[in-house]
Protein backbone atom coordinates (compact mmCIF):
# COMPACT_ATOMS: atom_id res chain seq x y z
CA UNK A 1 0.00 0.00 0.00
CA UNK A 2 1.48 3.88 -0.53
CA UNK A 3 0.05 6.94 -0.22
CA UNK A 4 -0.64 9.91 -1.96
CA UNK A 5 0.28 13.55 -1.17
CA UNK A 6 -1.01 16.08 -3.09
CA UNK A 7 -0.31 19.92 -3.38
CA UNK A 8 3.42 20.29 -2.37
CA UNK A 9 4.17 23.39 -3.46
CA UNK A 10 8.22 24.08 -4.57
CA UNK A 11 10.18 27.36 -5.43
CA UNK A 12 11.92 27.66 -8.67
CA UNK A 13 15.63 25.87 -7.76
CA UNK A 14 13.66 23.78 -5.22
CA UNK A 15 13.69 20.90 -7.77
CA UNK A 16 16.25 19.30 -5.66
CA UNK A 17 15.13 19.77 -2.49
CA UNK A 18 14.87 16.85 -0.07
CA UNK A 19 11.13 15.44 -0.90
CA UNK A 20 11.63 12.87 1.74
CA UNK A 21 12.36 15.72 4.52
CA UNK A 22 9.23 18.02 2.91
CA UNK A 23 6.96 15.10 2.81
CA UNK A 24 7.84 14.28 6.72
CA UNK A 25 7.05 17.96 7.23
CA UNK A 26 4.12 17.82 5.90
CA UNK A 27 2.91 14.46 7.18
CA UNK A 28 4.33 15.48 10.80
CA UNK A 29 6.47 11.67 10.63
CA UNK A 30 9.61 11.41 10.98
CA UNK A 31 11.83 10.76 8.03
CA UNK A 32 12.98 7.80 9.25
CA UNK A 33 9.56 6.09 8.51
CA UNK A 34 9.65 8.13 5.19
CA UNK A 35 10.71 4.17 2.90
CA UNK A 36 10.24 6.09 -0.44
CA UNK A 37 8.74 8.95 -2.42
CA UNK A 38 7.64 8.84 -5.92
CA UNK A 39 7.01 11.89 -8.37
CA UNK A 40 3.14 10.84 -9.37
CA UNK A 41 2.62 14.75 -11.10
CA UNK A 42 4.70 17.75 -11.31
CA UNK A 43 2.96 21.00 -12.27
CA UNK A 44 3.99 24.85 -13.04
CA UNK A 45 1.93 27.18 -11.31
CA UNK A 46 2.46 30.89 -12.83
CA UNK A 47 -1.00 32.44 -12.32
CA UNK A 48 -1.81 35.58 -11.07
CA UNK A 49 1.36 37.04 -11.33
CA UNK A 50 2.92 35.56 -8.49
CA UNK A 51 6.44 34.14 -8.81
CA UNK A 52 6.09 30.82 -10.56
CA UNK A 53 6.10 27.53 -8.25
CA UNK A 54 6.24 24.03 -8.75
CA UNK A 55 3.37 21.79 -7.18
CA UNK A 56 3.99 18.63 -6.66
CA UNK A 57 2.06 15.46 -6.42
CA UNK A 58 3.90 12.45 -4.46
CA UNK A 59 3.11 8.73 -4.16
CA UNK A 60 4.87 8.02 -0.78
CA UNK A 61 5.07 4.52 1.06
CA UNK A 62 5.08 4.49 5.05
CA UNK A 63 4.96 1.14 7.49
CA UNK A 64 1.32 0.10 7.30
CA UNK A 65 0.26 1.20 10.77
CA UNK A 66 1.78 4.83 10.17
CA UNK A 67 -0.41 4.86 6.85
CA UNK A 68 -3.62 3.79 8.61
CA UNK A 69 -2.76 6.47 11.40
CA UNK A 70 -2.59 9.15 8.47
CA UNK A 71 -5.67 8.07 6.66
CA UNK A 72 -7.29 8.11 9.96
CA UNK A 73 -6.26 11.77 11.18
CA UNK A 74 -8.91 14.35 10.71
CA UNK A 75 -8.70 16.48 7.92
CA UNK A 76 -6.31 13.97 6.74
CA UNK A 77 -3.59 15.38 3.63
CA UNK A 78 -3.30 12.16 2.32
CA UNK A 79 -5.36 9.61 0.29
CA UNK A 80 -4.22 6.05 -0.33
CA UNK A 81 -3.35 5.34 -3.79
CA UNK A 82 -4.67 3.37 -6.46
CA UNK A 83 -2.33 2.30 -8.58
CA UNK A 84 -2.79 2.03 -12.17
CA UNK A 85 -3.64 -2.01 -13.14
CA UNK A 86 -4.32 -3.25 -17.17
CA UNK A 87 -7.86 -3.46 -17.74
CA UNK A 88 -8.56 -7.40 -18.17
CA UNK A 89 -7.81 -8.65 -21.44
CA UNK A 90 -11.16 -9.56 -23.84
CA UNK A 91 -10.37 -13.49 -25.21
CA UNK A 92 -12.19 -13.29 -28.69
CA UNK A 93 -12.89 -16.97 -30.36
CA UNK A 94 -10.96 -17.78 -33.59
CA UNK A 95 -12.28 -17.76 -37.17
CA UNK A 96 -14.09 -14.22 -36.42
CA UNK A 97 -13.76 -12.01 -39.35
CA UNK A 98 -10.74 -9.79 -39.04
CA UNK A 99 -12.24 -6.33 -38.97
CA UNK A 100 -10.95 -3.40 -40.76
CA UNK A 101 -9.88 -0.01 -39.23
CA UNK A 102 -9.57 2.96 -41.63
CA UNK A 103 -6.85 5.69 -40.59
CA UNK A 104 -3.89 5.55 -38.73
CA UNK A 105 -3.89 8.81 -36.50
CA UNK A 106 -4.48 7.90 -32.61
CA UNK A 107 -7.90 6.74 -32.37
CA UNK A 108 -7.20 4.25 -35.45
CA UNK A 109 -4.01 2.57 -33.69
CA UNK A 110 -5.09 2.34 -30.55
CA UNK A 111 -8.42 0.68 -31.60
CA UNK A 112 -5.71 -1.59 -33.11
CA UNK A 113 -3.91 -1.72 -30.02
CA UNK A 114 -6.62 -2.77 -27.72
CA UNK A 115 -7.69 -5.03 -30.57
CA UNK A 116 -4.52 -7.13 -30.64
CA UNK A 117 -4.40 -7.26 -27.18
CA UNK A 118 -7.19 -9.44 -27.33
CA UNK A 119 -5.30 -11.74 -30.27
CA UNK A 120 -7.61 -10.10 -33.17
CA UNK A 121 -5.50 -9.17 -35.95
CA UNK A 122 -7.24 -6.26 -37.94
CA UNK A 123 -6.87 -5.26 -41.36
CA UNK A 124 -5.51 -1.04 -41.54
CA UNK A 125 -6.04 1.07 -44.45
CA UNK A 126 -4.22 4.46 -44.53
CA UNK A 127 -4.59 6.66 -47.36
CA UNK A 128 -1.14 8.01 -47.01
CA UNK A 129 2.55 6.68 -46.89
CA UNK A 130 4.42 5.33 -44.64
CA UNK A 131 5.99 7.93 -41.93
CA UNK A 132 9.51 8.12 -42.73
CA UNK A 133 8.30 8.53 -46.73
CA UNK A 134 5.52 11.35 -45.36
CA UNK A 135 8.46 13.28 -43.35
CA UNK A 136 10.53 13.18 -46.45
CA UNK A 137 7.32 14.74 -48.38
CA UNK A 138 6.14 16.91 -46.08
CA UNK A 139 9.40 18.34 -45.57
CA UNK A 140 9.53 18.65 -49.47
CA UNK A 141 6.58 21.25 -49.43
CA UNK A 142 7.54 22.90 -46.81
CA UNK A 143 10.57 24.44 -48.34
CA UNK A 144 8.58 25.25 -51.16
CA UNK A 145 8.05 21.99 -52.81
CA UNK A 146 4.88 20.80 -54.57
CA UNK A 147 1.90 19.70 -52.59
CA UNK A 148 0.84 15.94 -51.90
CA UNK A 149 -2.70 15.87 -51.58
CA UNK A 150 -2.43 12.26 -49.90
CA UNK A 151 0.76 13.03 -47.56
CA UNK A 152 0.57 15.95 -45.65
CA UNK A 153 0.31 17.47 -42.47
CA UNK A 154 -2.98 15.52 -41.83
CA UNK A 155 -2.67 12.93 -44.26
CA UNK A 156 -0.24 9.58 -43.38
CA UNK A 157 1.14 7.28 -41.33
CA UNK A 158 0.38 8.23 -37.42
CA UNK A 159 -2.39 10.63 -38.56
CA UNK A 160 -3.12 15.08 -37.80
CA UNK A 161 -0.59 14.79 -34.54
CA UNK A 162 2.30 13.19 -36.04
CA UNK A 163 3.77 16.58 -36.71
CA UNK A 164 2.00 18.06 -33.94
CA UNK A 165 2.95 20.03 -30.61
CA UNK A 166 1.78 16.38 -29.20
CA UNK A 167 0.13 17.93 -26.04
CA UNK A 168 -1.15 15.38 -24.37
CA UNK A 169 -3.20 16.51 -21.99
CA UNK A 170 -7.11 16.00 -22.00
CA UNK A 171 -10.54 16.55 -19.70
CA UNK A 172 -11.87 13.25 -20.18
CA UNK A 173 -11.35 11.45 -16.71
CA UNK A 174 -10.21 8.27 -17.65
CA UNK A 175 -8.19 5.45 -16.88
CA UNK A 176 -7.20 5.01 -20.41
CA UNK A 177 -5.31 8.05 -20.14
CA UNK A 178 -2.26 5.86 -17.97
CA UNK A 179 -2.71 3.43 -21.09
CA UNK A 180 -1.87 5.27 -23.58
CA UNK A 181 0.84 7.57 -21.67
CA UNK A 182 2.24 4.17 -21.02
CA UNK A 183 1.87 2.76 -24.58
CA UNK A 184 3.77 6.27 -25.65
CA UNK A 185 6.70 5.28 -23.62
CA UNK A 186 6.80 2.08 -24.62
CA UNK A 187 7.42 3.24 -28.08
CA UNK A 188 9.72 5.88 -26.96
CA UNK A 189 7.83 8.58 -25.73
CA UNK A 190 10.09 10.30 -22.83
CA UNK A 191 9.20 8.91 -19.55
CA UNK A 192 8.43 12.40 -17.83
CA UNK A 193 5.18 12.24 -19.81
CA UNK A 194 4.09 10.15 -16.96
CA UNK A 195 4.46 12.61 -14.39
CA UNK A 196 4.47 15.54 -16.12
CA UNK A 197 1.26 17.97 -15.40
CA UNK A 198 1.26 18.95 -18.92
CA UNK A 199 3.00 16.36 -20.41
CA UNK A 200 4.06 16.98 -24.43
CA UNK A 201 6.04 14.78 -27.03
CA UNK A 202 6.85 17.25 -30.03
CA UNK A 203 6.75 16.71 -33.72
CA UNK A 204 10.77 15.68 -33.66
CA UNK A 205 9.92 12.23 -32.21
CA UNK A 206 6.40 11.84 -32.61
CA UNK A 207 7.07 10.05 -35.93
CA UNK A 208 9.63 7.39 -34.82
CA UNK A 209 7.22 6.74 -32.24
CA UNK A 210 4.50 6.18 -34.37
CA UNK A 211 6.82 4.10 -36.41
CA UNK A 212 7.89 1.79 -33.28
CA UNK A 213 3.52 1.96 -32.19
CA UNK A 214 3.23 0.33 -36.16
CA UNK A 215 5.74 -2.11 -35.69
CA UNK A 216 4.94 -3.68 -32.16
CA UNK A 217 0.63 -4.10 -33.84
CA UNK A 218 2.00 -5.82 -36.28
CA UNK A 219 4.51 -7.63 -34.69
CA UNK A 220 1.25 -9.09 -32.75
CA UNK A 221 -0.83 -9.66 -35.63
CA UNK A 222 -2.15 -6.36 -37.44
CA UNK A 223 -1.58 -5.93 -40.97
CA UNK A 224 -0.98 -2.60 -42.43
CA UNK A 225 -2.04 -1.64 -45.68
CA UNK A 226 -0.40 2.14 -46.91
CA UNK A 227 -1.39 4.05 -49.62
CA UNK A 228 -4.83 2.60 -49.59
CA UNK A 229 -7.38 4.79 -49.63
CA UNK A 230 -10.61 3.75 -48.46
CA UNK A 231 -13.14 4.70 -51.56
CA UNK A 232 -16.55 3.26 -50.49
CA UNK A 233 -18.23 0.99 -48.48
CA UNK A 234 -20.50 -1.78 -49.74
CA UNK A 235 -23.50 -2.36 -47.95
CA UNK A 236 -25.74 -5.19 -47.34
CA UNK A 237 -29.29 -3.20 -47.65
CA UNK A 238 -31.02 -6.25 -45.90
CA UNK A 239 -34.66 -4.27 -44.74
CA UNK A 240 -34.24 -5.78 -41.63
CA UNK A 241 -31.30 -4.66 -40.80
CA UNK A 242 -28.88 -2.77 -43.22
CA UNK A 243 -25.20 -3.45 -42.58
CA UNK A 244 -21.52 -3.15 -43.76
CA UNK A 245 -20.24 -6.49 -46.14
CA UNK A 246 -17.15 -4.56 -46.84
CA UNK A 247 -14.97 -1.49 -48.16
CA UNK A 248 -13.83 -0.52 -51.72
CA UNK A 249 -10.14 0.21 -51.26
CA UNK A 250 -8.17 2.23 -53.97
CA UNK A 251 -4.50 1.71 -54.21
CA UNK A 252 -2.29 2.86 -57.56
CA UNK A 253 -5.69 4.00 -59.19
CA UNK A 254 -7.18 0.59 -59.08
CA UNK A 255 -10.04 -0.66 -57.05
CA UNK A 256 -10.49 -3.62 -55.29
CA UNK A 257 -13.62 -5.05 -53.09
CA UNK A 258 -12.37 -6.48 -49.47
CA UNK A 259 -15.21 -8.28 -47.40
CA UNK A 260 -15.44 -6.99 -44.22
CA UNK A 261 -18.26 -7.18 -41.64
CA UNK A 262 -16.95 -4.19 -39.28
CA UNK A 263 -15.11 -0.88 -39.88
CA UNK A 264 -13.60 1.27 -38.02
CA UNK A 265 -14.15 4.70 -39.20
CA UNK A 266 -10.81 6.55 -38.00
CA UNK A 267 -10.46 8.91 -40.83
CA UNK A 268 -10.15 12.52 -38.81
CA UNK A 269 -11.90 15.39 -39.57
CA UNK A 270 -10.44 16.80 -42.57
CA UNK A 271 -11.06 13.72 -44.53
CA UNK A 272 -14.23 15.32 -46.42
CA UNK A 273 -14.43 13.11 -49.12
CA UNK A 274 -15.55 10.47 -46.66
CA UNK A 275 -18.44 12.87 -45.27
CA UNK A 276 -19.76 13.07 -48.63
CA UNK A 277 -19.06 9.10 -49.20
CA UNK A 278 -21.29 8.21 -45.84
CA UNK A 279 -23.74 10.97 -46.97
CA UNK A 280 -24.30 9.36 -50.45
CA UNK A 281 -25.41 6.28 -48.56
CA UNK A 282 -27.38 8.44 -46.46
CA UNK A 283 -25.11 7.63 -43.07
CA UNK A 284 -26.89 9.70 -40.25
CA UNK A 285 -25.09 12.11 -39.36
CA UNK A 286 -25.54 15.42 -37.46
CA UNK A 287 -24.05 19.42 -37.78
CA UNK A 288 -21.90 20.19 -34.53
CA UNK A 289 -20.30 23.40 -33.77
CA UNK A 290 -17.09 24.33 -34.53
CA UNK A 291 -14.61 26.79 -33.81
CA UNK A 292 -13.34 29.29 -36.26
CA UNK A 293 -10.58 32.11 -35.78
CA UNK A 294 -6.77 33.08 -36.37
CA UNK A 295 -3.49 32.18 -35.06
CA UNK A 296 -1.30 34.94 -33.48
CA UNK A 297 2.32 34.36 -32.87
CA UNK A 298 4.77 36.29 -30.33
CA UNK A 299 8.08 36.36 -29.64
CA UNK A 300 8.54 33.71 -27.09
CA UNK A 301 10.26 36.09 -24.94
CA UNK A 302 7.41 38.22 -25.00
CA UNK A 303 4.82 35.71 -23.70
CA UNK A 304 7.98 34.73 -21.26
CA UNK A 305 7.57 38.18 -19.45
CA UNK A 306 3.89 37.71 -19.36
CA UNK A 307 3.75 34.75 -17.83
CA UNK A 308 6.93 34.39 -15.62
CA UNK A 309 7.29 38.29 -14.56
CA UNK A 310 10.67 38.76 -13.03
CA UNK A 311 11.63 35.20 -13.33
CA UNK A 312 11.42 35.25 -16.98
CA UNK A 313 14.55 33.42 -17.82
CA UNK A 314 15.17 31.44 -15.31
CA UNK A 315 16.73 28.13 -16.35
CA UNK A 316 14.12 26.17 -14.63
CA UNK A 317 11.55 27.32 -16.40
CA UNK A 318 10.21 26.07 -19.45
CA UNK A 319 9.30 27.88 -22.54
CA UNK A 320 5.67 29.66 -20.81
CA UNK A 321 1.94 28.70 -22.12
CA UNK A 322 -1.09 30.20 -21.60
CA UNK A 323 -4.75 29.75 -21.58
CA UNK A 324 -6.11 32.84 -21.97
CA UNK A 325 -10.24 33.81 -22.87
CA UNK A 326 -11.50 36.99 -23.45
CA UNK A 327 -15.63 37.44 -22.62
CA UNK A 328 -15.66 41.60 -23.20
CA UNK A 329 -17.40 40.83 -26.89
CA UNK A 330 -20.40 38.57 -25.31
CA UNK A 331 -19.28 35.64 -27.45
CA UNK A 332 -15.99 34.36 -25.71
CA UNK A 333 -12.62 34.51 -27.84
CA UNK A 334 -10.52 31.60 -26.45
CA UNK A 335 -6.94 30.03 -26.97
CA UNK A 336 -6.69 26.95 -28.24
CA UNK A 337 -3.59 24.63 -28.88
CA UNK A 338 -1.27 26.88 -27.75
CA UNK A 339 2.61 26.05 -28.88
CA UNK A 340 5.34 27.28 -27.03
CA UNK A 341 8.97 27.67 -28.69
CA UNK A 342 6.93 26.45 -32.15
CA UNK A 343 5.86 27.12 -35.68
CA UNK A 344 2.43 27.75 -37.39
CA UNK A 345 2.04 25.40 -40.49
CA UNK A 346 -0.16 24.85 -43.46
CA UNK A 347 -2.90 22.10 -42.39
CA UNK A 348 -4.66 21.42 -45.03
CA UNK A 349 -5.13 18.09 -47.44
CA UNK A 350 -6.02 20.27 -50.64
CA UNK A 351 -4.39 22.33 -53.15
CA UNK A 352 -6.84 25.53 -53.06
CA UNK A 353 -7.71 25.77 -49.47
CA UNK A 354 -5.75 26.76 -46.95
CA UNK A 355 -5.80 26.68 -42.99
CA UNK A 356 -3.08 27.08 -40.17
CA UNK A 357 -2.03 25.07 -37.27
CA UNK A 358 0.61 24.79 -34.79
CA UNK A 359 3.00 22.39 -33.47
CA UNK A 360 6.20 22.66 -31.58
CA UNK A 361 9.14 20.31 -31.55
CA UNK A 362 9.94 18.36 -27.54
CA UNK A 363 12.75 20.88 -26.40
CA UNK A 364 10.10 24.03 -27.56
CA UNK A 365 13.15 26.21 -28.79
CA UNK A 366 11.70 28.13 -31.92
CA UNK A 367 11.75 31.73 -30.59
CA UNK A 368 7.64 32.05 -31.11
CA UNK A 369 5.10 31.03 -29.07
CA UNK A 370 1.76 30.42 -31.34
CA UNK A 371 -1.63 29.88 -30.53
CA UNK A 372 -5.35 29.54 -31.80
CA UNK A 373 -7.51 32.50 -30.98
CA UNK A 374 -11.11 31.17 -31.66
CA UNK A 375 -15.05 31.47 -31.31
CA UNK A 376 -17.38 28.92 -31.41
CA UNK A 377 -19.86 28.45 -34.20
CA UNK A 378 -22.97 27.17 -33.67
CA UNK A 379 -24.62 25.36 -36.64
CA UNK A 380 -27.63 28.31 -37.17
CA UNK A 381 -24.53 30.18 -38.65
CA UNK A 382 -23.76 26.85 -41.76
CA UNK A 383 -26.92 28.17 -43.94
CA UNK A 384 -28.31 25.22 -44.02
CA UNK A 385 -30.47 23.58 -40.60
CA UNK A 386 -31.18 20.28 -43.22
CA UNK A 387 -27.95 19.57 -44.83
CA UNK A 388 -25.76 17.68 -42.19
CA UNK A 389 -22.34 18.91 -43.83
CA UNK A 390 -23.08 22.49 -44.24
CA UNK A 391 -20.29 23.21 -41.82
CA UNK A 392 -18.26 21.56 -43.86
CA UNK A 393 -19.03 23.74 -47.38
CA UNK A 394 -18.63 27.11 -45.23
CA UNK A 395 -15.00 25.74 -43.71
CA UNK A 396 -14.24 24.95 -47.44
CA UNK A 397 -15.21 28.66 -48.71
CA UNK A 398 -13.16 29.75 -45.82
CA UNK A 399 -10.19 27.98 -46.17
CA UNK A 400 -10.81 28.18 -50.57
CA UNK A 401 -11.10 32.23 -50.26
CA UNK A 402 -7.34 32.61 -47.79
CA UNK A 403 -6.13 30.58 -50.37
CA UNK A 404 -6.66 32.72 -53.27
CA UNK A 405 -6.30 35.61 -51.15
CA UNK A 406 -2.71 35.07 -50.43
CA UNK A 407 -2.03 34.53 -53.69
CA UNK A 408 -2.56 30.67 -54.45
CA UNK A 409 0.82 29.56 -53.37
CA UNK A 410 0.44 28.13 -49.58
CA UNK A 411 0.98 31.60 -48.34
CA UNK A 412 -0.07 32.61 -45.60
CA UNK A 413 -2.72 35.41 -44.81
CA UNK A 414 -0.79 37.24 -42.12
CA UNK A 415 -1.24 41.01 -39.79
CA UNK A 416 0.86 42.56 -37.44
CA UNK A 417 -1.80 42.17 -34.73
CA UNK A 418 -1.90 45.87 -34.10
CA UNK A 419 -2.81 46.18 -37.64
CA UNK A 420 -5.60 43.05 -37.18
CA UNK A 421 -6.98 45.03 -34.38
CA UNK A 422 -6.96 48.84 -36.07
CA UNK A 423 -8.42 46.50 -39.30
CA UNK A 424 -5.98 47.84 -41.71
CA UNK A 425 -3.38 45.84 -43.60
CA UNK A 426 0.45 45.64 -42.55
CA UNK A 427 2.86 47.67 -44.65
CA UNK A 428 5.67 45.41 -43.57
CA UNK A 429 5.40 42.32 -41.51
CA UNK A 430 8.13 40.57 -38.39
CA UNK A 431 9.63 37.48 -38.93
CA UNK A 432 7.29 34.26 -38.54
CA UNK A 433 7.81 30.38 -38.20
CA UNK A 434 5.33 30.12 -40.91
CA UNK A 435 7.75 27.67 -43.19
CA UNK A 436 6.24 29.35 -46.73
CA UNK A 437 5.46 33.05 -48.06
CA UNK A 438 2.86 35.41 -45.61
CA UNK A 439 1.10 38.29 -47.85
CA UNK A 440 -0.80 41.20 -45.85
CA UNK A 441 -4.48 40.98 -47.11
CA UNK A 442 -7.51 42.23 -45.40
CA UNK A 443 -8.78 39.04 -43.59
CA UNK A 444 -12.33 40.52 -45.01
CA UNK A 445 -11.85 38.45 -47.98
CA UNK A 446 -11.99 35.42 -45.95
CA UNK A 447 -13.26 35.03 -42.88
CA UNK A 448 -17.25 36.65 -42.03
CA UNK A 449 -17.38 39.85 -40.70
CA UNK A 450 -19.04 39.06 -37.76
CA UNK A 451 -16.67 36.99 -36.63
CA UNK A 452 -13.42 39.30 -37.41
CA UNK A 453 -15.38 42.37 -35.40
CA UNK A 454 -15.45 39.58 -32.31
CA UNK A 455 -11.84 38.93 -32.53
CA UNK A 456 -10.86 42.42 -32.59
CA UNK A 457 -12.86 42.84 -29.48
CA UNK A 458 -11.02 39.68 -27.91
CA UNK A 459 -7.58 40.43 -29.00
CA UNK A 460 -8.07 44.20 -27.88
CA UNK A 461 -9.05 42.87 -24.60
CA UNK A 462 -6.36 40.70 -23.90
CA UNK A 463 -3.55 43.55 -25.38
CA UNK A 464 -5.32 46.10 -22.64
CA UNK A 465 -4.89 42.88 -19.98
CA UNK A 466 -1.42 41.78 -21.01
CA UNK A 467 0.14 44.55 -22.18
CA UNK A 468 3.22 41.78 -23.56
CA UNK A 469 0.31 40.21 -25.38
CA UNK A 470 0.30 43.25 -27.46
CA UNK A 471 4.08 43.44 -28.36
CA UNK A 472 5.19 45.17 -31.59
CA UNK A 473 5.83 41.87 -33.69
CA UNK A 474 2.85 39.65 -32.85
CA UNK A 475 1.36 38.33 -35.54
CA UNK A 476 -1.99 37.24 -36.93
CA UNK A 477 -2.72 34.55 -39.48
CA UNK A 478 -5.64 32.82 -40.94
CA UNK A 479 -7.70 30.94 -40.66
CA UNK A 480 -7.92 28.81 -38.09
CA UNK A 481 -10.72 26.34 -39.30
CA UNK A 482 -9.84 23.18 -38.19
CA UNK A 483 -10.22 23.23 -34.41
CA UNK A 484 -13.10 20.80 -34.46
CA UNK A 485 -15.28 18.64 -36.60
CA UNK A 486 -18.45 20.39 -37.73
CA UNK A 487 -20.04 17.21 -38.52
CA UNK A 488 -20.80 14.23 -36.16
CA UNK A 489 -21.44 10.44 -37.87
CA UNK A 490 -24.06 9.48 -35.30
CA UNK A 491 -23.57 6.30 -33.46
CA UNK A 492 -25.47 4.56 -30.66
CA UNK A 493 -24.34 5.30 -27.07
CA UNK A 494 -24.09 1.71 -26.07
CA UNK A 495 -22.79 0.08 -28.88
CA UNK A 496 -21.03 2.50 -30.74
CA UNK A 497 -22.57 1.59 -34.05
CA UNK A 498 -23.15 3.68 -36.41
CA UNK A 499 -27.34 4.37 -36.40
CA UNK A 500 -28.89 2.87 -39.12
CA UNK A 501 -25.87 0.91 -40.51
CA UNK A 502 -24.80 -2.13 -38.43
CA UNK A 503 -20.91 -3.22 -38.40
CA UNK A 504 -20.20 0.68 -38.93
CA UNK A 505 -17.92 2.39 -35.91
CA UNK A 506 -17.12 5.68 -36.60
CA UNK A 507 -14.45 7.02 -33.88
CA UNK A 508 -12.42 9.65 -33.48
CA UNK A 509 -12.40 13.50 -33.58
CA UNK A 510 -13.47 12.60 -37.53
CA UNK A 511 -16.94 11.18 -36.10
CA UNK A 512 -17.07 14.12 -33.16
CA UNK A 513 -16.45 12.10 -30.23
CA UNK A 514 -12.78 13.28 -29.67
CA UNK A 515 -11.15 16.82 -29.99
CA UNK A 516 -7.50 16.20 -29.40
CA UNK A 517 -4.56 12.99 -29.35
CA UNK A 518 -6.06 11.85 -26.17
CA UNK A 519 -9.49 11.78 -26.49
CA UNK A 520 -8.97 10.18 -29.82
CA UNK A 521 -7.23 7.61 -28.57
CA UNK A 522 -9.30 6.51 -25.69
CA UNK A 523 -12.32 6.68 -28.37
CA UNK A 524 -10.27 4.36 -30.34
CA UNK A 525 -9.90 2.02 -27.70
CA UNK A 526 -13.65 2.09 -26.24
CA UNK A 527 -15.13 1.10 -30.10
CA UNK A 528 -12.57 -1.70 -29.48
CA UNK A 529 -13.94 -2.79 -26.57
CA UNK A 530 -18.07 -2.49 -27.79
CA UNK A 531 -16.72 -4.78 -30.72
CA UNK A 532 -15.09 -6.91 -28.69
CA UNK A 533 -17.94 -7.48 -26.05
CA UNK A 534 -20.53 -7.48 -28.55
CA UNK A 535 -18.47 -10.22 -30.36
CA UNK A 536 -17.95 -12.26 -27.42
CA UNK A 537 -21.56 -12.34 -26.69
CA UNK A 538 -22.91 -13.26 -30.17
CA UNK A 539 -19.54 -16.14 -30.46
CA UNK A 540 -21.28 -17.94 -27.28
CA UNK A 541 -24.22 -18.44 -29.04
C1 LIG B 1 -0.62 20.70 -36.59
C2 LIG B 1 -1.51 20.02 -35.59
C3 LIG B 1 -1.20 20.14 -34.24
C4 LIG B 1 -1.98 19.47 -33.29
N1 LIG B 1 -1.59 19.52 -31.98
C5 LIG B 1 -2.24 18.77 -31.07
C6 LIG B 1 -1.77 18.67 -29.75
O1 LIG B 1 -0.75 19.25 -29.39
N2 LIG B 1 -2.48 17.92 -28.86
C7 LIG B 1 -3.63 17.27 -29.23
O2 LIG B 1 -4.24 16.61 -28.39
N3 LIG B 1 -4.10 17.34 -30.49
C8 LIG B 1 -3.43 18.06 -31.42
N4 LIG B 1 -3.88 18.12 -32.71
C9 LIG B 1 -5.13 17.43 -33.04
C10 LIG B 1 -4.90 15.93 -33.13
O3 LIG B 1 -3.87 15.67 -34.03
C11 LIG B 1 -6.21 15.26 -33.57
O4 LIG B 1 -7.20 15.57 -32.63
C12 LIG B 1 -6.05 13.75 -33.67
O5 LIG B 1 -4.99 13.41 -34.52
C13 LIG B 1 -7.34 13.11 -34.17
O6 LIG B 1 -7.13 11.74 -34.26
P1 LIG B 1 -7.97 10.79 -35.21
O7 LIG B 1 -7.31 9.47 -35.12
O8 LIG B 1 -9.40 10.90 -34.86
O9 LIG B 1 -7.81 11.38 -36.68
P2 LIG B 1 -6.51 11.76 -37.52
O10 LIG B 1 -5.33 11.92 -36.66
O11 LIG B 1 -6.92 12.92 -38.36
O12 LIG B 1 -6.23 10.49 -38.42
C14 LIG B 1 -7.01 10.15 -39.52
C15 LIG B 1 -6.22 9.21 -40.41
O13 LIG B 1 -7.09 8.66 -41.37
C16 LIG B 1 -6.45 8.63 -42.64
N5 LIG B 1 -7.50 8.62 -43.66
C17 LIG B 1 -8.37 9.62 -43.94
N6 LIG B 1 -9.21 9.25 -44.92
C18 LIG B 1 -8.87 7.97 -45.26
C19 LIG B 1 -9.36 7.06 -46.22
N7 LIG B 1 -10.39 7.36 -47.03
N8 LIG B 1 -8.77 5.84 -46.33
C20 LIG B 1 -7.70 5.50 -45.52
N9 LIG B 1 -7.19 6.36 -44.60
C21 LIG B 1 -7.78 7.58 -44.46
C22 LIG B 1 -5.59 9.87 -42.63
O14 LIG B 1 -4.53 9.80 -43.56
C23 LIG B 1 -5.11 9.90 -41.18
O15 LIG B 1 -3.92 9.15 -41.04
C24 LIG B 1 -3.12 18.76 -33.70
C25 LIG B 1 -3.47 18.68 -35.06
C26 LIG B 1 -2.65 19.29 -36.00
C27 LIG B 1 -3.01 19.20 -37.45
Amino acid sequence: MALICHDIRLPLGGEDSDLIGIVARRLRVSPETVRSVEVHRKSLDCRGGEVPRFIYSLIVELPGRVEAHLLGRKGAKVRRWQPFSSPEVIPIADGIPRPVIVGTGPAGLFACWRLVESGVSPIVLERGPKVIERSKRWKRFIDGGDFDPESNLVFGEGGAGTYSDGKLYTRVKDSRVREVLQALVDCGAPGEILTDGRPHVGSNLLPSIVKRMRVSLEEKGAEFFFEHRLADLIIDDDPDRRSIAGVLVETDGEQQRWPAEAVFLATGHSARDVYRMLASHAVTMSQKPFQLGVRVEHPQSAIDRMQYGESAGHPDLPPADYNLVSKRSGDDVFSFCMCPGGEILPSTEREGYLCVNGASKFQRKSPWANSGFVVTLEPDRFGSSSDPLAGIDLQEQIEGAAFEAAGGDFSVPALRLIDFIEGRTSEDLPQSSYPRKMKSTPFENFLPRDILETLRIGLTDLVQRFPEFGDRDALVTAPESRSSSPVRIDRDRDTFESIGLGGLYPLGEGAGFAGGILSAAIDGMKAAEKWMSKTTQISQF
